[in-house]
């Protein structure tokens, strides 16, 4: 699995807009897939998130960040589709 992704397979954050550019693997190479706020070491920093946790987690980080509550339930409905959440 070297397919490296824009966006982040967990919480849908660009990877551009991640300090560390990537979370960490369990033998300290970058993720391709996740970002540094999702994935660390290895293990999902919310192991136990549901799609549906996640995507509250994610509105509610957005409205923190300023955008208009319409805007980050667009961005949000997407949070689905991703790697992480495909196979539930
Ligand atoms: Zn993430």
């Amino acid at each position: 699995m070297d397919k490296s992704y824009k966006n982040c397979q967990s919480c849908g954050m660009p990877m551009k807009k991640d300090p560390n550019k990537g979370g960490t693997n369990s033998d300290g190479t970058k993720s391709l897939l996740y970002c540094s706020y999702c994935y660390c070491n290895g293990k999902f920093t919310q192991p136990d998130f549901t799609v549906n946790e996640m995507k509250n987690f994610c509105k509610g980080k957005m409205k923190e960040m300023g955008f208009p509550g319409f805007l980050a339930g667009i961005f949000t409905s997407g949070i689905p589709k991703l790697e992480r959440w495909k196979k539930q």
